[in-house]
């Protein structure tokens, strides 16, 4: 078993009372690491290490951290294999993605290292020509950086290379069902020679984040996870009245019309919901399918679900891993149960433990159909797992008027050869992200968020940085007049 430790203030640490926390294996059930479970106290020194380097991170010239953060992208290429085995090993996602996940992570630093040294303000125009005014985008100081137990790499660096390039110092805590990658990744950042302090991780479980964001040296937390735990943040931070960027869950809408390539739709629907075994914020959970082909959907999508191939998620093959743990895999059933007894028809999976050489966390790719979604919890609930509830429409607007109709609003899909169509539909849902005749792909410069319940600000591109800084708009006075001090006009 490894252990491992946690990173603060450049030094490896466990925890002040030296509790820890095991780490499983979802593919076998056997803790395969341990990690400290840290405190209220571990809490502060890491806070004080962000806060201590904050002004040296801040006011070194972006030159250097850009150069430091292409660094890190090339040690995060280098290392890709050993992450993208952690990644698998500790959270049951195929080696397949998590290989694909760690190369866009370093992507990512990529792209903001790109912006470290070109943070742009404006100039803005004055009435009044005597004034010259402009605008600086200013870091914001300690940002908490807490990620889900998914994809801890990618989510992280959505969060780390805007926090960095935009000179902010951070302390990160990953779930603690998936710590580890977060771990290995704090290796690099420590080679690439980053100043101590600047990127500290901390790990524990809830109380640990806690801890982190009721912290009076925080300046912003930025967060992503679930629905209940980000309204306890949001209520724990409204003392400081700091702010948060927060990406949550959804119960996304993909949407098939019957002028689609069915063969494409059926790719975008499979990868929708069963790509990670469906523990995706973005899945299109919800299937909108035209009834003229409604049939045939259903037939060729039920066929592909039972071809699905389960298994080790770190062979190449495998299609669809274990979920994450015990307590996840117990959440789906139980909402698969329920959709059972709350009428949901069932047209492939269910309860049954599906056949896979290992008694990991498997649960089998699941079908509900429904024509009444409204009294089904599957159909507006998020499951966070290889659930999919198919839902006929009729025409355009009840396709629309089904879609908008949730708590969510984070992504849909929407598939038409009728270019017109997929632009009018498009601009009437409800979401953060829409994609047409495409599904769950990524692009660094595109900003990823939600809208509703699936949380608020903006993930990748340049909009990020706008989420770590502040502006500060400055105003010059260029003239030697003589003023009124009681109106500030020229005399
Ligand atoms: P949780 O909300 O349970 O946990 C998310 C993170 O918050 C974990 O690191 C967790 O630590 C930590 N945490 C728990 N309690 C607190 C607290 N009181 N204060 C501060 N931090 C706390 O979500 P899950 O990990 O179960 O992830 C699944 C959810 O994440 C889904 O709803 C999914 O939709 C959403 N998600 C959203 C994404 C997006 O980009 N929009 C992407 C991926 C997932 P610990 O685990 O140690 O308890």
């Amino acid at each position: 078993m490894e252990k491992y430790l946690a990173y603060i203030n450049g030094q490896w640490l466990g925890s002040e009372s030296g509790d820890t926390m095991p780490s499983y294996n979802p593919f076998n059930q056997e803790v395969w690491a341990e990690i400290p479970k840290m405190s209220k106290n571990d809490v502060d020194t890491a806070i004080e290490a962000a806060s201590k380097a904050f002004s040296e991170w801040k006011s070194l010239n972006g030159l250097e951290r850009s150069k430091l953060m292409f660094r890190l992208a090339d040690l995060i290429e280098e290392n890709a294999d050993k992450l993208a085995l952690v990644e698998s090993t500790d959270n049951g996602k195929v080696i397949r993605e998590t290989k694909n996940q760690v190369r866009f992570s370093a992507r990512n630093y990529r792209y903001f290292a790109g912006y470290a040294d070109k943070l742009l303000g404006n100039t803005i125009p004055v009435d009044n020509k005597n004034l010259l005014d402009f605008t600086t985008q200013e870091p914001l100081g300690v940002c908490v950086l807490i990620t889900a137990w998914n994809s801890p790499l990618p989510l992280l660096a959505n969060k780390l290379a805007p926090a960095l390039a935009t000179g902010n110092t951070v302390v990160i805590k990953p779930s603690e069902q998936a710590s580890i990658s977060t771990l290995e990744f704090a290796r690099l950042v420590d080679l690439a020679g980053f100043p101590p302090g600047v990127v500290n991780v901390v790990t524990g479980d809830g109380s640990t984040g806690g801890s982190l964001v009721e912290h009076p040296k925080v300046a912003k937390v930025s967060f992503t996870g679930g629905v209940s735990t980000a309204k306890v943040i949001s209520r724990a931070v409204s003392d400081q009245l700091i702010p948060t960027t927060l990406e949550l869950g959804g119960k996304s809408p993909n949407i098939i019309f019957d002028d689609a390539s069915l063969d494409e739709a059926i790719v975008g629907a499979m990868a929708g919901i069963f790509g990670a075994a469906g523990q995706t914020c973005i899945a299109g959970s919800r299937l909108l399918v035209h009834r003229d082909v409604l049939d045939k959907v259903v037939t060729a999508l039920v066929d592909r679900t039972e071809k699905i191939k389960l298994g080790n998620p770190l062979e190449e093959s495998t299609e669809m891993g274990p979920v994450a743990n015990e307590q996840q895999l117990n959440k789906i059933k139980g909402m698969i149960k329920q959709a059972i007894d709350e009428g949901a028809e069932l047209l492939t999976g269910g309860l049954e433990d599906p056949v896979v050489d290992s008694d990991g966390y498997f649960v089998k790719p699941t079908i509900f159909y429904t024509e009444d979604p409204a009294s089904l919890t599957i159909a507006n609930e998020e499951v966070f797992g290889p659930v999919l509830v198919i839902i006929p429409f009729q025409d355009e607007m009840e396709a629309i008027s089904i879609a908008n109709d949730s708590d969510y609003g984070l992504a849909a899909g929407i598939w038409t050869r009728d270019i017109k169509k997929a632009h009018r539909v498009a601009s009437k849902i409800e979401a953060g992200n829409i994609w047409i005749n495409t599904y769950r792909t990524s692009q660094v410069g595109a900003p990823f968020g939600g809208i509703k319940f699936s949380g608020h600000g903006r993930e990748r591109s340049w909009h990020a940085l706008y989420d770590f800084t502040y502006t500060k708009n400055i105003m010059v006075n260029l003239s030697d007049d003589k003023r009124d001090p009681f109106s500030m006009q020229t005399k």
